[in-house]
């Protein structure tokens, strides 16, 4: 456990067998220094347990940053299920999953990742109730989706005003990768801000339609991400920006909301190297986590999401601000702040 790279001192990773029901679990905590650990769960055929314990490690370790730079009074931690979510899943399985969060006595709660549904949230809830990302209930916060596309768009919008010194995208050409929940919804705004918008999606009915409704020019799938444009908005998979995608990269701006788009922090370095300004994923993409948190206080409050949306988009100015004073890549100045937030609230637990 403690050679794994993401391992980087997680407080405690518990390991959950059932054997009536099948579940095989594990659930990290990397940090709960700001507050209980929060993340996602996720469904996957994993090649063996190796691989099932370094994707919780990354994905845990990844949501402390990420709760950090949106601010939240949260740490970071992540489950994952062993299992194929098209065939293995019953409602047991995830009542079981429930006890086992239950056993932790709220250090963790959990949310919808990839391979699970509102419905396998809720067989969960029947167990425990630190689930979060419900589509029922008194402070269910529902679909992220709007509020994680918003918090993307106001980013752009701010990368934008740190490359040309105004943040006005009329005229400002975009290529968007992926029109899926948040891209879409990324699009719709940054057509009515006057962006002169180009989309592509592997799923061509949502390319057409949205052509249609928001007037944006429908791109190829192959080569979207190297557009001579402004700004290139991933919003789909990750692990795009890369040694084979890095040296075609045509654009003055990277900002999208998908996860894990730099392949290695290195690329990061590379893409300061070409002179393109990265909006680091996990800060640009908080708008998600900052919904599911106001479910967790106890009370949807909209207002409240909007004030962290704004503390969002400042501090992802900040970062811009200081790696251009310090001529260092915005990934590396997030993971910095990230990191000075989590050891600051641990020491004043401490003493
Ligand atoms: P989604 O599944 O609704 O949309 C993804 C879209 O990308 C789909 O339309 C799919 O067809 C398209 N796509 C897949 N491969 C493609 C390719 N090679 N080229 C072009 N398009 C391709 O997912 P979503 O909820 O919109 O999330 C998009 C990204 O944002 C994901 O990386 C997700 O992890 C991240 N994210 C989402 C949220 C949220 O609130 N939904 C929050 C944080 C991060």
């Amino acid at each position: 456990m403690f050679d794994f790279d993401a391992y980087d001192a997680h407080e405690s990773v518990h390991f959950f067998h059932d054997e009536d029901t099948g579940l095989k679990a594990i659930i990290a905590i990397h940090s709960s220094a700001l507050g209980p650990a929060a993340g996602g769960c996720r469904m996957w055929n994993y090649a063996d347990s190796t691989a099932m314990t370094r994707d919780v490690l990354r994905l845990s370790h990844g949501m402390s940053y990420k709760n950090a730079m949106a601010d939240l009074p949260l740490g970071g931690g992540k489950a994952v299920i062993w299992g194929d979510a098209k065939t293995d899943k019953t409602p047991d399985m995830f009542r079981a999953f429930g006890r086992a969060i239950e056993s932790l006595d709220g250090r963790y709660w959990t949310a919808e990742d990839v391979g699970l549904t509102p419905t396998d949230l809720a067989y969960a809830r029947e167990e425990t109730r630190y689930v979060a990302g419900l589509s029922e209930g008194e402070a269910a916060s529902g679909d992220p989706s709007p509020i994680t596309a918003e918090g993307v768009y106001r980013g752009i919008r701010a990368a934008v005003k740190t490359r040309f010194g105004s943040d006005d995208l009329e005229g400002r050409s975009v290529a968007v990768q992926g029109v899926g929940h948040v891209g879409s919804d990324v699009v719709r705004k940054l057509c009515k801000a006057g962006a002169q918008v180009q989309i592509a999606d592997i799923a061509s009915e949502h390319v057409a339609r949205l052509a249609e409704e928001t007037g944006a020019r429908i791109g190829s799938v192959d080569d979207i991400l190297f557009q001579k444009v402004d700004v290139v908005s991933p919003n789909a998979l990750g692990g795009i920006l890369n040694p084979e995608t890095l040296p075609k990269l045509n654009c003055e701006i990277v900002a999208g909301g998908a996860n894990n788009q730099l392949s290695t922090p290195d690329i990061g370095d590379a893409l300061l190297k070409r002179g393109i300004l990265y909006a680091p994923d996990y800060v640009i993409n908080g708008g998600g986590i900052i919904n599911v948190a106001a479910e967790i206080s106890g009370t949807y409050r909209t207002e409240w999401v909007a004030s962290k949306l704004d503390r969002l988009v400042e501090t992802l100015q900040h970062v811009f601000e200081r790696a251009e004073s310090e001529g260092a890549a915005t990934n590396r100045i997030a993971d910095e702040i990230a990191r000075t937030r989590i050891r600051s609230a641990k020491h004043a637990k401490v003493s």
